[in-house]
């Protein structure tokens, strides 16, 4: 069922922060973040746009608050997000400090390993995701599953403590809700994605500059890989599959991330009803980063979840460590039986 609109272009009038008698994680969290002075802010390893935008604007966020900020990932921001406002201001490390910190800002991890960063353990964690697979993990911790990306969460998060959503912040927001909705395409997409998109648009966020940015300015060699990738293409069962190798990805002068989104395509096959694509990761042991797509209610979070990872209904992911036989054989095996079980429940034609 559709929850009641949450957003407003006039928010500073309309906006509801769910009063109650007992405080809410959002109102938790505006709290915890008045009370101190020093943040550190971070999301998950490679991080995607979602998890880019989303730092940005919290940090911006925190910055208007006069508080000190230092927005730390772990890997390299992707080149299609180095536009975004303020991007100089990530910091790549794999290490923090956590005496320079009174609280880190965790956004869209089911943990600590999710980012990638060591030295967190001890630290006051506020734990902000929209992952169906979400772990209360933090001292404070915020999981809601109905929000369409951790950016609408975040939106609220400003909206509580009173900052103004500058036109950047919008932008930084407006790009993560843009691609953690598939372009709101995916089945998480709903009347308050579009209620945010519509605010985020009049505070200033340019929705053609941002698809240009994201959209349409992907490097030729990437497309030459997605080419290799669909030229593998396997349906059986109604799973679409495909890899990439470390070997395809220096023919073509590419890099892990430039896989990213191939998935996609395969779950747009018609009757397909769920998709499978694996990369092999570069370094340590043989081992595959593998993500996950459904149609309809199949539920690749599940699938994910028993193979060490985790996501959402329909976009999920894990790291298989194996041969590339073993790691396929696993992966389609445990969607053959979530397809059963769905099937089972009636949820698939
Ligand atoms: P992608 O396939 O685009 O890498 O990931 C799809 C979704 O699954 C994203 O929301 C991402 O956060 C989640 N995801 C991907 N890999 C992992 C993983 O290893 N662990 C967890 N917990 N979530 C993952
Ligand atoms: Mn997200």
């Amino acid at each position: 069922m559709a929850s009641p609109l949450r957003y407003s272009n006039d928010m500073s009038q309309d906006f509801d922060p769910q009063p109650g008698p007992a405080e809410t994680p959002l109102q938790q969290i505006a709290e915890e973040i008045r009370q101190h002075g020093r943040f550190l802010v971070t999301s998950h390893a490679r991080p995607d746009g979602d998890a880019v935008g989303s730092t940005l604007a919290m940090g911006s966020i925190l910055h208007r608050l006069g508080k000190e900020v230092d927005m730390v990932l772990a890997d390299p921001v992707p080149q299609v997000y180095r536009t975004l406002p303020g991007i100089a201001r990530i910091r790549q490390a794999r290490q923090v400090d956590a005496s320079a910190y009174d609280a880190a800002i965790i956004l869209e991890c089911d943990g600590t390993l999710r980012t990638g960063l060591t030295g967190l353990d001890g630290m006051r964690l506020l734990n902000i995701d929209h992952h169906l697979t979400g772990i209360h993990f933090g001292t404070l911790n915020w999981i809601d599953p109905e929000a369409s990306a951790v950016a609408a969460m975040v939106f609220e998060v400003a909206i509580a403590l009173g900052v103004d959503v500058t036109p950047a912040i919008a932008t930084c927001l407006y790009t993560a809700l843009m691609t953690d909705t598939g372009s709101f395409t995916y089945p998480g997409t709903s009347a308050d994605t579009f209620t945010l998109a519509h605010a985020l648009i009049d505070l200033g966020a340019k929705a053609d500059s941002v698809a240009r940015d994201v959209l349409y300015s992907v490097p030729a060699c990437r497309i030459q890989l997605l080419g290799r990738a669909l030229s593998r293409i396997r349906i059986e069962q109604g799973v679409a599959w495909s890899w990439i190798t470390q070997d395809d990805l220096a023919e073509f002068k590419a890099t892990d991330e430039d896989s990213e989104g191939t998935v996609n395509y395969l779950i747009s096959i018609a009757g397909v009803e769920a998709a499978v694509f694996l990369r092999e990761t570069n370094g340590g042991p043989v081992g595959f980063r593998t993500s996950l797509r459904s149609k309809s209610s199949v539920d690749v979070s599940a699938v994910a979840s028993r193979l060490g990872g985790g996501g959402h209904r329909n976009a999920a992911g894990c790291t298989l460590e194996g041969s590339f036989d073993a790691s396929v054989a696993r992966v389609l095996t445990a969607m053959y039986e979530e397809i059963e079980r769905a099937a089972a429940a009636g949820t698939v034609c």
